[in-house]
């Protein structure tokens, strides 16, 4: 009979899967699976549900037992990269990006926030923005720019690291589900990583570095179970996911991952104005009228000028 589990990675033929009965599993993908994938290099990836067949002897204690996947579930939440016609697969079944960024020491950069939302948005992941260190600044100063976010849609979660403020609630964004953590270094990532789960930011930093020196660096994802009190959530972690560098937007598609852009770009006369520099486009009108916040505008102006 066969296991229902999750992938926790990939390494080379082999997949490390989790599977529902808590036990670990080291898995050969069935030979008919794999020529029916024809278009993707992995069959296989982080983040799969899978149905494993166990295999061979009971292990020792501590070592996984055998398995071969027979079937992946279909999937969701997909983080891949487009080479030679063929999409790679990253990591599968993303719930939830949570874009971390810090409110004072590093100051808080809301154009690097807009940045990595304009990347969630090109890869159509849910995002919720973590505001850490709120403990170093007074509450009322952090209404208007948690407003513009939570007006277009974007969940702002305040939190503190330090004093536990808001962590309960960035607790239960993460139950149950896929959740990759970005941001800036500094803003305390680690912290709150290990806030939720003692030990889970050692846990990650000691297998990303290993894998950084390897030769698969930006394909390469990795799960992290979290405990039961997180409902059998999964933290995953790619080098890609942290730098966000994979998944540059070209300056055309811009102005359509910033959800409040979107109505007044097809309102312009111009169907190639880049909505920068042009006199009449009906994206200005729009930021001079007030209708679309200026400082979200001038993200805008600097992700499309490539700067
Ligand atoms: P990372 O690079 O994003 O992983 O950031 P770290 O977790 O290493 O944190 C960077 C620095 O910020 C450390 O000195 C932390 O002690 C500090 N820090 C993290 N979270 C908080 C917080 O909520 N409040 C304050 N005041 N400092 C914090
Ligand atoms: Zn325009």
């Amino acid at each position: 009979t066969c296991v229902l589990g999750r992938v926790l990675r990939v390494q080379g033929l082999v997949s490390r899967v989790l599977g529902d009965n808590g036990r670990l599993y080291a898995c050969a993908t069935r030979q008919l699976l794999k020529q029916l994938a024809t278009n993707l290099r992995h069959v296989v990836a982080a983040g799969d549900l899978v149905w494993v067949r166990p295999e061979g002897p009971t292990p020792e204690e501590g070592l996984p037992q055998e398995g071969i996947i027979e079937r992946v579930e279909p999937r969701h939440g997909v983080l891949s990269r487009t080479s030679r016609n063929r999409q790679h697969l990253i990591a599968t079944n993303i719930d939830l990006i949570v874009v971390v960024a810090s409110v004072a020491e590093p100051r808080l950069k809301p154009n690097l926030v807009d940045r990595y939302l304009v990347t969630a948005e090109k890869t159509g992941l849910r995002p919720i923005v973590c505001l850490n260190k709120v403990d170093l600044v007074e509450p009322a100063d952090l209404v208007p720019i948690i407003g513009v976010w939570s007006q277009l849609g974007y969940e702002v979660l305040p939190v503190s690291a330090d004093t536990g403020f808001g962590l309960d609630r960035l607790r239960d964004r993460l139950r149950g589900k896929e959740t990759a953590f970005t941001g800036q270094s500094g803003v305390g990532k680690s912290s709150l990583l290990n806030a939720i789960q003692p030990g889970l930011a050692l846990r990650v930093q000691t297998v990303s570095s290993e894998s950084e020196k390897g030769r698969h660096t930006t394909t390469t994802a990795v799960l992290y179970p979290l405990g039961e009190d997180l409902g059998g959530g999964f933290l995953v972690d790619t080098p890609g996911i942290r730098s966000f560098e994979l998944w540059d937007v070209i300056p055309e598609e811009v102005a359509g991952y910033f959800r409040e852009l979107r109505p007044y770009v097809s309102k312009c006369r111009f169907p190639d104005c880049t909505h920068t520099h042009e006199d009449d486009c009906a994206v200005k009108y729009a930021v001079a009228d007030g209708w679309i916040d200026a400082r979200r505008y001038e993200s805008y102006v600097q992700i499309r000028s490539g700067e």
